[in-house]
């Protein structure tokens, strides 16, 4: 594999990364997940404009245009032989002596890397979730690479032989563990607000878009916990996983226990858009 750090392409093994970076002492850094189909990079300036914003809420200053991302991102997609791919990318605030407020000057950390990617396929069983107080920050919107508390609460779905945890803060649903989330009620298709309880989720975003095109409207509207735990369905999504069904929920059958009729059907319309996006 090769990866993109500080300005060079270089194998994974000689990427090096000295132990007072911020990243690692605090943190202090943010990331991007991005997808590649066919090595095409999708949603990339959606991508770009979400970075820039979490590089903007962490006071720090994006050290590339937007034309420089693109082409080193495309650099290292065909460095590790273009098909589909999944970028990593994380800015941290750079190397100096430990002391929690910034540094003067500093010259942030850039780091890409890419993995395979295999779009998933439609599922005929749905997953199974688990619940938990969201026991995170106050700013779930900043796409920050300290995760413990999401990295807690994943491993919590995994002990308990789950896909996901799905959150919840103050009486109402925020989001999954690295997922966001969706309901359904009756025929409406629900998920929370973009508020700072939650990552700004790309996939959310482009779900909902491709929902109102196919006449299917999706209320972006606050979820309360009952509404969850009673919903017909439930839907994860995210970069990696697209659109997905939870068809158990703390052991307890979602609706009917299978996956839904207005699940499959959104996940058509995702594959539909998505590929006519891909051959623009
Ligand atoms: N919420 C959280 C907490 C996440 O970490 C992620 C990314 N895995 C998402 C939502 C989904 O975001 P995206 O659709 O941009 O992958």
């Amino acid at each position: 594999m090769i990866v993109y750090l500080n300005g060079e392409f270089l194998p994974l093994a000689e990427a090096k990364i000295p132990v007072l970076d911020r990243g690692f002492i605090f943190g202090d850094g943010i990331y991007e997940v991005i997808p590649v189909y066919d090595g095409q990079l999708f949603r990339i300036q959606e991508h770009l404009q979400r970075l820039e914003n979490s590089l903007a809420k962490i006071q720090l200053i994006n050290p590339y245009t937007r034309a420089d991302w693109l082409r080193f991102m495309n650099v290292l997609i065909e460095r590790n032989g273009g098909g589909s791919q999944t970028i990593y990318l994380q800015v941290t605030r750079g190397v100096e002596k430990r002391q929690h407020h910034f540094p003067d000057s500093v010259t942030p950390t850039v780091l890409m890397t890419s993995s395979p990617f295999s779009a998933p396929v439609k599922v005929t069983q749905g997953y199974t979730a688990i619940t938990r107080p969201d026991i995170r920050w106050l700013r779930c919107d900043i796409k920050s690479t300290a995760l413990l508390g999401n990295v807690l609460l994943r491993q919590e779905a995994i002990a308990n032989d789950a896909k996901e945890t799905i959150l919840i803060r103050d009486g109402y649903l925020t989001e999954g563990a690295a997922t966001n989330v969706f309901i359904v009620i009756k025929g409406v298709v629900m998920t929370p607000p973009k508020t700072n309880f939650i990552l700004h989720g790309i996939t959310r975003d482009v779900l909902i878009e491709f929902l109102q095109r196919a006449g299917i409207p999706c209320q972006e509207t606050p979820v309360s916990e009952s509404q969850l735990r009673t919903a017909d369905e439930i839907w994860l999504t995210s970069t990696s996983l697209e659109v997905a069904p939870v068809t158990r929920l703390d052991n307890k059958p979602v609706g009917s226990g299978q996956v839904g009729a207005v699940w499959s059907h959104a996940w058509d319309v995702f594959q539909t858009f998505k590929q006519q996006a891909l051959n623009q």
